[in-house]
């Protein structure tokens, strides 16, 4: 069985905050204003694989109100869903995002993100794929007010005779 998600996310720039995307810290004279470490790649990506499995969304199972989860390093929230998931018996056949920013420049970071992604997926490199354009100076984003990611996920469970669990 083969199941995809979809996954949105954004979040606004902020002075004195990081610039955490995909797992990996981007120097840039602005941050992302967040509760967690604001990482809106890592957020549409959680979306993503819990929309696949229909287990509802990155608020449900970690919720801003809860101080548990203030600064919290993304990274951490997205292998407790892998782990979930795989315990549900799913696996990531591959992930694809799309980030939207006016700045920082994002490329020379494309394969750091891809290969700290691939690492918390448990997934070889060559199924995670990120891309980054800007929005052409239009809109919130195109303002320079924040930056917004698309994701999905496609997840497959074992052959037939090991149904996957409900997540
Ligand atoms: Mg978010």
């Amino acid at each position: 069985m083969i199941r995809t998600g979809i996954g949105y996310d954004s979040h606004r720039f902020a002075e004195g905050r990081r610039f955490v995307l995909g797992g990996v810290e981007i120097p840039s004279d602005v941050g992302l204003l967040g509760h967690s470490d604001a990482d809106a790649l890592i957020h549409a990506l959680i979306d993503a694989l819990l929309g696949a499995v229909a287990a509802g969304d990155i608020g449900q199972h970690f919720p801003d109100s809860d101080p548990t989860w203030k600064d919290a390093d993304s990274r951490k929230l997205l292998a407790t869903v892998v782990s979930e998931l795989e315990a549900g018996r799913w696996r990531v056949v591959n992930v694809d995002a799309t980030v939207v920013a006016e700045r920082p420049k994002l490329a020379p970071f494309i394969v750091r993100m891809r290969e700290s992604l691939a690492t918390i997926l448990h997934v070889e490199v060559s199924r995670v794929s990120v891309k980054a354009k800007t929005n052409e100076g239009m809109d919130a984003v195109g303002h320079r007010e924040g930056i917004a990611v698309w994701a999905v996920a496609t997840v497959e469970s074992p052959p037939e005779g090991n149904a996957p669990q409900d997540f």
